[in-house]
């Protein structure tokens, strides 16, 4: 099939990528994930969050740094810094947030294997799609950086992202390190930020963070990547609203779902 770059492989298998977004809408509106609150032994073995975080991601930094170093334009200005914009993005999914995770020591283990195993399948497309395009497929001579969709783009990316570390560290404090060492789990009402305004900032700020990738990158493994995103983050967003509003009688009822004033 050649249908997007006239690249057989790369078009075959960016085309089940988008029939993968299409299952995924359909199948989160049934299930959330099962990690964290939503974690369920019916869906079998789960591990440590830390470690699942870090398995998922892993295959995104690995993909990409492998098929990105393929391509013939690796080594060209705008390219690089795509790559760059990566390993920022990457280093902060796959080893900070997990590294900083704070676990109740001798808490049962919440991240559903199955849910590393079908991540994996997520950021190795991710990885192979966006890597081979960066360096290979796609056109980006230097006169990019002038483009008013990288200007533009790279500055909602790069909101997005402060806005989404901001919150998974207001959710993160929400925890003592005092607690956590004592081995309770104790969930509580975020506040401040963009808490202020809904009950999943970081989902918003993640999915503002992938809108500019798309249009800085203009490339097609980043609607990939913003469409599997908003398939599983939308329906979760909506659930975990509920579930703040049914564990926290005084919640705020003003407090929206995912948009600001809007969702
Ligand atoms: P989690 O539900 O795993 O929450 C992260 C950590 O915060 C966990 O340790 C969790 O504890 C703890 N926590 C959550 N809520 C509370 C609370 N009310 N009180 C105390 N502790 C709390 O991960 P998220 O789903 O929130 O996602 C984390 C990040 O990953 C976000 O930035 C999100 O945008 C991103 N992400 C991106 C996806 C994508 O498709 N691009 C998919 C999923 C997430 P515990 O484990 O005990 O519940």
């Amino acid at each position: 099939m050649s249908w997007f770059t006239g690249d057989p492989t790369y078009d075959t298998i960016l085309f089940l990528a988008f029939v993968l977004v299409g299952m995924v809408v359909v199948a989160a509106r049934v299930i959330q994930s099962p990690y964290g609150r939503f974690a369920s032994p019916r869906y079998g073995v789960s591990v440590d969050p830390r470690l699942g975080w870090f398995l998922m991601e892993l295959p995104a930094t690995l993909s990409f740094l492998y098929f990105f170093s393929q391509g013939p334009n690796s080594g060209d200005l705008v390219p690089m810094i795509f790559a760059g914009v990566w390993c920022i993005h990457y280093a902060n999914r796959g080893f900070i947030f997990p590294a900083l995770m704070r676990v109740a020591r001798g808490s049962k283990s919440s991240f559903g294997l199955l849910v590393v195993v079908s991540g994996w399948v997520v950021t190795s497309l991710h990885g192979y799609l966006s890597g081979s395009y960066f360096s290979e497929f796609g056109s980006y001579p230097d006169s990019w950086l002038d483009d008013p969709r990288f200007i533009i783009g790279i500055g909602i990316y790069f909101s997005g992202l402060a806005l989404n570390v901001h919150s998974d560290a207001i959710v993160r404090n929400l925890r003592s390190r005092d607690e956590v060492a004592a081995g309770i789990k104790r969930y509580r009402i975020p506040h401040g930020g963009l808490f202020r305004y809904v009950s999943s900032p970081s989902y918003f700020a993640e999915l503002m963070a992938w809108i500019g990738f798309a249009i800085f990158t203009w490339s097609p493994g980043a609607l990939f990547i913003f469409g599997i995103s908003a398939a599983n983050l939308i329906p979760r967003a909506f659930a975990t609203h509920r579930w703040y509003q049914e564990k926290f009688p005084e919640y705020p009822r003003d407090r929206k779902v995912l948009i600001p004033f809007v969702l």
